[in-house]
């Protein structure tokens, strides 16, 4: 291959600069010529594509976003959409495509091979929610985001013998608030995947109100429910006092991880050598600490394997 592409899509999530990096660099260092794709599939529908060079990823590595723009298109899922995307890719004789995005990009990435446009996925999303990788780009930072955010929380809680509830991010998977939580030392985690009812996690409050425990830190998953509805239901239940925090976009923000540009760089550099092998049709991802690709269609079809000891590792750590 002597020319290829990649774009970022869906959200966009600190780590994805090192990822676009060590793909322009792998393939430079292959031979190939490396175009970058602005604005997602919409961008590549309407054509803004640009020569990727080493001044344009020059310092960016350290920096969240993501260089290339993202965005979200229906108009892709049509077969007008498609079809205009692979016109495009065939007038700048791009041969292999580097997708790096969430489920429904990969989704979109299928739809490109099934038309014969190699292409590969690379994992990229703050919520973790993709099963076939331990890890996707983004998630270790918004972790410590979110772990440093409930530091401060607890300090204004702690003052005024609170209990302070966090709503995190993930869409319905519950590992931002589980690592963060456990990170963090939170009392209690409400995440899909281990329901709880209110009434109980309500009672838990109460119960270490009792015991003199008047501080105590709750993370709820987005997929959980609403911090504030969870707040007023623990108001109108029990004797608590409680505040909900939103921590919203700030998550997705700021400098990378060592963890999430270090796993960006090596997911980019097997990404390229698959389309080199015209290996196409995977996603890259790491298990075990070892960087592997599975078919796409596998890859998008699996769910999220919930880590039940570490929620329960919390459970007891919070029960003294
Ligand atoms: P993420 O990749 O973060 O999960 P989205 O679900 O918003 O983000 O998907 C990003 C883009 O991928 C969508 O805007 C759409 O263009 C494309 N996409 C999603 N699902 C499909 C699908 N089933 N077929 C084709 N393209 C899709």
């Amino acid at each position: 291959m002597k020319r290829i592409g990649v774009l970022t899509s869906g959200g966009d999530t600190p780590g994805m600069n090192s990822a676009i990096r060590a793909v322009l660099k792998t393939g430079i260092a292959m031979g190939m010529q490396v175009m970058g794709v602005y604005h997602g599939y919409k961008g590549l529908i309407e054509g803004r594509v640009d020569y990727l060079s080493h001044e344009k990823v020059e310092n960016k590595m350290h920096k969240g976003g993501t260089i290339l723009r993202t965005a979200r298109s229906e108009v892709f899922k049509t077969e007008e959409g498609i079809n205009k995307a692979i016109s495009v890719l065939r007038a700048y004789g791009i041969e292999g495509l580097i997708v790096i995005g969430g489920d429904g990009s990969f989704r979109g990435c299928m739809e490109l091979v099934k038309r014969g446009v190699p292409t590969i996925g690379i994992p990229g999303t703050i919520d973790n929610d993709m099963g076939y990788t331990d890890f996707t780009i983004g998630f270790d930072t918004a972790v410590n985001n979110v772990m440093n955010e409930i530091y401060k929380i607890r300090d204004t809680m702690r003052a005024h013998d609170r209990v302070g509830v966090i709503e995190v991010m993930g869409r319905n998977c519950g590992d931002i608030a589980l690592w963060a939580g456990v990170g963090g030392a939170a009392d209690l985690i409400l995440v899909p995947e281990r329901p709880m009812s209110w009434e109980d996690a309500a009672n838990r409050l109460a119960q270490n109100k009792l015991r003199g425990k008047y501080t105590s830190i709750v993370m709820i998953a987005e997929g959980a429910g609403k911090a504030e509805d969870f707040a007023e239901y623990v108001r109108q239940h029990t004797d608590v006092e409680i505040k909900a925090t939103v921590l919203g976009y700030i998550q997705r923000g700021g400098n990378p991880s060592a963890f999430d540009r270090v796993l960006a760089s090596r997911l980019g550099q097997r990404a390229v050598e698959l389309l080199a092998e015209n290996d196409y049709g995977k996603a890259v991802g790491i298990r075990r600490n070892k960087i592997y690709e599975v078919p796409l269609d596998e890859a998008v079809g699996m769910r999220d394997r919930f880590d039940n000891k570490l929620y329960d590792l919390n459970t007891v750590m919070a029960q003294f």
